[in-house]
């Protein structure tokens, strides 16, 4: 990396945290129907209480307030802490991980972190993987592998159809059979648009990936809750974005 890039780098990792801050404001002011420029932009939700610029660092202040608002101790949402401290992390993660690539694919990289931690909260949370974001991915990953020499164009279109193709295949024959809904089609789009991403190749691994570490969440939340919990809806967004994360990065090396 040459000088202007390390201070670009640093420049990253110090706005990370404060812009998982301000994506979490956005999240939870547009679940709440409120303008992100209104002027209870920086009050408690619950008492009104207006936020103090020293409760406003972001994971600091999560950690020194103990999770609570000041006055009325109403828990802050998990939203905030979980983007502020990922979008650290992750940041730091890729700039560990890629530390001997170029520059534009550790930038790469973060950008995708910095998509896939809000799409893995919004899945949780909502059930759902909208398409305002799985389609704009899917173009994301389709424009990465035209203009960017690691990756080949036609392994990324190859990989759309086939993430499409295997997924699709599995969500109507899982409706088919049980009569519900296994695989959304949310989930559907992210796959073919992780395909696109990573291309054809590692469409297998990421699809494994992906189901083994979804099965061992599943087998943990069964071993500390109890049998109920195997029959509970899991959103497998989180775990498509984690391990089409890591798969990217193993696959550009
Ligand atoms: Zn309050």
């Amino acid at each position: 990396m040459i000088m202007s890039e390390e201070i670009f780098s640093v420049l990253l990792i110090v706005s990370a945290p404060f812009l998982g801050s301000y994506v979490s404001t956005v999240m939870i002011k547009t679940e709440q129907e409120q303008s992100i420029l209104n002027p209870a932009f920086s009050t408690c939700s619950n008492c009104g209480h207006q936020i103090l610029l020293i409760h406003k660092i972001p994971i600091l202040s999560y950690i020194i307030l103990k999770g609570a608002c000041y006055r009325c101790k109403t828990p802050i949402s998990w939203t905030y802490i979980t983007l502020e401290a990922g979008f650290l992390i992750s940041s730091i993660s890729a700039m560990l991980a890629l530390f001997n690539q170029t520059f534009d694919k550790i930038f790469f990289a973060i950008i995708l972190a910095w998509t896939f931690l809000p799409l893995s909260i919004f899945d949780v949370q909502k059930q759902r993987l909208p398409d305002l974001a799985t389609i704009p991915i899917a173009c994301a990953a389709l424009l990465q592998g035209y203009f960017l020499p690691y990756i080949n164009f036609i392994d990324c279109l190859f990989g759309f159809i086939l993430g499409f193709v295997l997924s699709a295949t599995v969500s109507i024959a899982y409706s088919k059979i049980r009569g519900q809904t296994g695989l959304g089609w949310g989930d559907v789009k992210l796959i073919a648009a992780v395909g696109a991403l990573i291309g054809w190749q590692f469409v297998p691994w990421f699809i494994f990936l992906a189901s083994i570490s979804a099965l061992i969440h599943v087998i943990l939340q069964i071993i500390i809750r109890g049998k109920q919990a195997g029959r509970e809806r899991i959103p497998f967004g989180p775990f498509l974005c984690g391990s089409s994360w890591l798969v990217w990065l193993y696959s550009i090396f």
